[in-house]
């Protein structure tokens, strides 16, 4: 919806991404700086800045109904992954379209719920 929204220019493939699930709601990609074997980020293809934006029912369904269809795509569906939704500055969100991550790979650790760079 934004013109300067990365997300936004990804879900209307003016950006380039590795696609892993799409559907008419949201659009799953590899993230471009992977935290783990397993790094996917899924967008709903309409703009919302995060979780408290609003969001209609039927993008918040489809977003959470895309997560395990993100983990069997990458193979992660039996040895575990991690959901996370970075909202607003204490979580560290750069990137103000509403997304989650999708992670896993290898072990994780207990407690962190966002990997860190060098974990
Ligand atoms: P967050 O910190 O939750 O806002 O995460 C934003 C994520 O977007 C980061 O993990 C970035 O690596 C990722 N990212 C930023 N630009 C791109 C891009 N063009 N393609 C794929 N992932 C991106
Ligand atoms: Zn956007």
């Amino acid at each position: 919806m934004t013109d300067e929204c990365v997300f936004c220019m990804i879900a209307n493939g003016e950006i380039p991404a590795t696609a892993v699930y799409e559907d008419e709601t949201v659009f799953a990609f590899d993230d471009i700086a992977p935290q783990a074997p397993v790094h996917v980020l899924i967008v709903p293809r309409a703009h919302h800045s995060d979780i408290s934006d609003d969001v209609p029912d039927d993008v918040l369904l489809a977003l959470m109904r895309a997560v395990p269809k993100v983990a069997a795509a990458k193979g992660v569906a039996a040895s575990g992954y991690r959901v996370i939704a970075n909202t607003g500055e204490d979580a560290g969100q750069t990137v103000h379209h509403l997304h989650v991550h999708v992670i896993g790979g290898r072990p994780l650790g207990e407690g962190m719920v966002r990997p860190m760079e060098g974990e």
